[in-house]
């Protein structure tokens, strides 16, 4: 069985590794894709809107 889980906002979160995306913030619209190794170092993203978040 597949442990299907969704955040806040609905999206469904695929355990892939560690790995994380999820629509910007900012915009919600393109979508961010973090590393495992990005998110051990606390590595900021930049959105096309130039939003800029952890
Ligand atoms: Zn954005």
């Amino acid at each position: 069985m597949v442990d299907t889980k969704f955040d806040e906002y609905g999206n469904k979160i695929i355990n892939e590794a560690g790995a994380n995306s999820f629509p910007c913030p900012g915009c919600g619209g393109a979508e961010i894709s973090r590393s495992r190794q990005a998110r051990a170092q606390s590595k900021e993203y930049t959105c096309n809107c130039g939003f800029i978040g952890p």
